[in-house]
């Protein structure tokens, strides 16, 4: 990839600059370091988003018929550049932003393409991914959620598990089953369900950091109308897989902007912290620690960068974008592991404990990250992908 920018990139990223000069709250980081948007950050995340939204920087690469800006992945990356070394809040609306929107734009019908992207950008309609199931998680196809049509409209029945952000969604990403007799990869239909409609359940499930950021969702008798089919009946596996590329994507590469966020609030903290009356920055293995993980996050920035030639192309997101999820799991959940060894004996103190260093919020993003290797698709999957899809191996 050539990283030399126009003169219109220069200027853009310019005005991404100013911009961020003046807009982002001095106040925020009182909502703390997580990737992970807090429940006590809902609002103010929802205006943060809009806000982004009526000054035109987000949905760079969408067309601009759909609310986007029709610009290119170049000028998304110097955005993200941009918002990382601003240390900007992230958006509430990640999985409408990173999985929704380029999936309705990839396979919507012109009225589905019109109806929803645009409110996803700002903010207006909150999106969550109905795919796992308690019997499907890795092998995904397994799943059992049925829809059954009657007249003009489908009727589903079942449950979904693990479901982030439902508690506050207005729209799902859902597969169902819709012909159990063809092959399971074959009999799957993807929906764009409104989470308001009746029959549709929704139960916080409690994670070990307290919070309660993903559900379980069931249907009983859900009536969906038909034009809410997102790319065929039956062709949900392939409707589906794009939005998976697209998550993992937004993973590698997004993720890696506030991966460099935190690693700065770590060399910061590791300056404070104080061993044997010297700051831990002057201990010479703390410093190849920090080092090595500056390293890393950097590394990410270019693997991302390598995704990006490949989306300049015109092409989709391939298997590749696995490698770049699987990078940034291993590496923030190191720097979670070096954020508590930085503490020593504070480690054990929690939100709520006077003495926690920076109120605890680095206790919470530790235990946050261990789901890192989970969502999204375990590691061992991202491996068994690379190894048969990007390094042709034989099928495990
Ligand atoms: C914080 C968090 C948020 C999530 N949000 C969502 C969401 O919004 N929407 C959604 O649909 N899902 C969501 N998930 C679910 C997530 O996608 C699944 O947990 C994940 O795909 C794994 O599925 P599983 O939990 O059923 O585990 P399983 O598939 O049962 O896997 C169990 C273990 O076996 C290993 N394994 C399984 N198959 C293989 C294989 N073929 N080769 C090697 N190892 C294998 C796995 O790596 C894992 O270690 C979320 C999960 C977490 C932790």
């Amino acid at each position: 990839m050539d990283f030399t920018l126009t003169r219109e990139q220069d200027a853009f990223r310019d005005r991404v600059r100013s911009w961020l000069e003046t807009n982002i709250p001095e106040d925020w980081t009182r909502f703390g370091l997580s990737e992970v948007p807090r429940p006590e950050a809902y609002d103010f995340l929802r205006k943060w988003q809009a806000k982004l939204f009526d000054a035109g920087f987000i949905g760079l690469t969408w067309p601009k018929e759909y609310g986007g800006q029709g610009l290119t992945f170049v000028e998304e990356m110097i955005l993200h550049q941009e918002m990382a070394l601003r240390k900007a809040p992230p958006v509430l609306n990640v999985l409408g932003v990173g999985m929704a929107g380029p999936t309705i734009i990839a396979y919507g019908t012109e009225e589905q393409k019109k109806r929803y992207p645009s409110k996803i950008l700002s903010c207006e309609e909150i999106w969550c991914q109905g795919y796992s199931e308690p019997n499907a998680g890795s092998d995904l196809a397994s799943l059992q959620t049925r829809a059954v049509k009657d007249g003009e409209h489908w009727i589903v029945n079942g449950q979904k598990v693990w479901t982030s952000l439902a508690h506050i969604a207005d729209w799902m990403m859902l597969l169902a089953r819709t012909d159990p007799d063809a092959p399971k990869h074959k009999g799957i239909t993807y929906f764009l369900l409104d989470m308001k409609t009746p029959g549709v359940t929704v139960k916080p499930l409690k994670q070990m950091t307290g919070d309660s950021e993903f559900n379980e969702v069931f249907f009983d008798n859900v009536r969906v109308h038909e034009s809410r089919v997102l790319g065929g009946v039956n062709n949900g596996w392939a409707v589906g897989l794009t939005t998976l590329m697209y998550e993992r994507l937004a993973l590698g590469f997004g993720l890696q902007v506030r991966l460099r966020i935190t690693m700065d609030q770590l060399v910061e903290m590791a300056r404070r912290m104080e061993k044997n009356g010297r700051s831990l920055t002057k201990d010479p293995i703390m410093r190849q620690k920090l080092a090595q993980l500056w390293i890393d996050t950097e590394s990410l920035k270019y693997t991302g960068a390598r995704a990006v030639t490949k989306l300049l192309k015109g092409e989709l997101p391939g298997p590749e974008a696995s490698t770049g999820k699987m990078m940034w799991v291993e590496t923030h959940q190191r720097l979670q592991e070096l954020a508590m060894e930085i503490q020593g004996p504070y480690s054990q103190l929690t939100r709520g404990g006077k003495a926690a260093v920076d109120g605890g919020l680095w206790q919470y993003s530790f235990l946050r990250s261990r789901a890192n290797s989970i969502e999204g698709g375990t590691t061992e999957i991202q491996k068994n992908i690379i190894g048969e899809r990007v390094l042709g191996l034989p099928k495990g």
